[in-house]
């Protein structure tokens, strides 16, 4: 079969948008045409912000920031998310392909070590397209795909060559709890699957140079209140892959107001609990695991800012 360059599959990724199949939900609205599916994006871009960003795994953020740029809205909608004021509805600023280049070059100029789009499933053609116009123009940064682990294999298939590192979230290894907190029956499922054709296109590692991240995979999962034995789930799914993909392991949970009465999200995780994650990971033979901290420090970013990350001093 012919290979389809560069170009070519991101186009195929914009003619996805005309009946959005962009991700598993399979809206199939005409997004080209301004309907919007379960994400509540229209033909647009819609982004929050773009910073060089201190709180990231350090590989990523090494000494002077990722380069993140935050998308608005989500293709999952999940009840506790720690973005919440940007990721359930579209809030920001529309930008165009060329202005998201702009974007792209701007923090390159500032010293990034990489670009990184946050949540940038539904937002992929212009993205990509924007990619590669800033390759053209000279970018020679890794781009980092931070997404939320909800995708088409067949979708992130189409990302070969064009992304550097993967950098997915894998939220539930139990469906139901997939269903309880983000509304979709299936996460496991295809969250095992992409991670899969992830760890195909750039090797089951995190590759450095001089302790800053150039390819390869970083797996994140932030554990919950109440639920180890989704973590531990989490935990299986990943390691049928491979044991020497990089965990980052998160005990920042902090409950959002929406879920402050809830009665498993609307507290912090306990050290108990977190440390039965960890050990847990150990004991499979995950090599390379990131942890943190269980202390009282808040992480939750507050995009009403300028600098929604200002806890960490930067
Ligand atoms: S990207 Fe949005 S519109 Fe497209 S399938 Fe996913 S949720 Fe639906």
């Amino acid at each position: 079969m012919k290979e389809v360059d560069e170009s070519g599959r991101v186009a195929i990724l914009q003619r996805g948008r005309e009946r959005c199949v962009l991700c598993p939900h399979l809206c199939r609205t005409d997004r080209a045409a301004g309907e919007k599916g379960f994400c509540r994006l229209g033909a647009e871009m819609v982004i929050h912000s773009a910073l060089p960003h201190h709180g990231e795994e350090p590989p990523l953020s090494g000494s002077r920031g990722a380069g993140t740029i935050f998308f608005s809205s989500c293709n999952l909608r999940c009840r506790y998310c720690q973005n919440h004021q940007i990721s359930h509805f579209p809030a920001g600023q529309t930008v165009s392909v060329e202005e998201l280049t702009g974007i792209m070059l701007a923090l390159a100029a500032k010293g990034c070590h990489n670009i990184e789009p946050v949540t940038p499933t539904p937002h992929l053609p212009g993205i990509m397209a924007a990619t590669l116009a800033a390759r053209r123009q000279g970018l020679r940064l890794p781009l980092v795909f931070n997404c939320g682990g909800y995708e088409r294999e067949k979708i992130i298939g189409l990302l070969a060559g064009m992304v550097d590192i993967y950098l997915p979230d894998f939220k539930y290894g139990i469906a139901e709890a997939g269903r309880l907190f983000s509304g979709v029956r299936d996460y496991p499922r295809h969250a095992l699957a992409s991670l899969k054709e992830m760890v195909r296109q750039v090797g089951d590692e995190l590759s450095t140079e001089e302790g800053i991240a150039q390819r390869g995979i970083l797996v994140r999962h932030l554990v919950l209140p109440g639920h180890v034995d989704n973590s531990l789930a989490v935990l299986k799914l990943i390691r049928e892959v491979s044991p020497y993909v990089p965990l980052s392991l998160m005990s920042q949970y902090t409950p959002i107001p929406a879920v402050a009465r809830h009665p498993q999200l609307g507290r912090r995780v306990s050290r108990k609990e977190y440390e039965q994650v960890v050990n847990a990971a150990c004991d499979m033979g995950f090599e390379e695991l990131y942890t943190q901290e269980v202390d009282d420090r808040e992480l939750v970013p507050d995009f009403d800012r300028d600098r929604p990350f200002d806890w960490d001093g930067k």
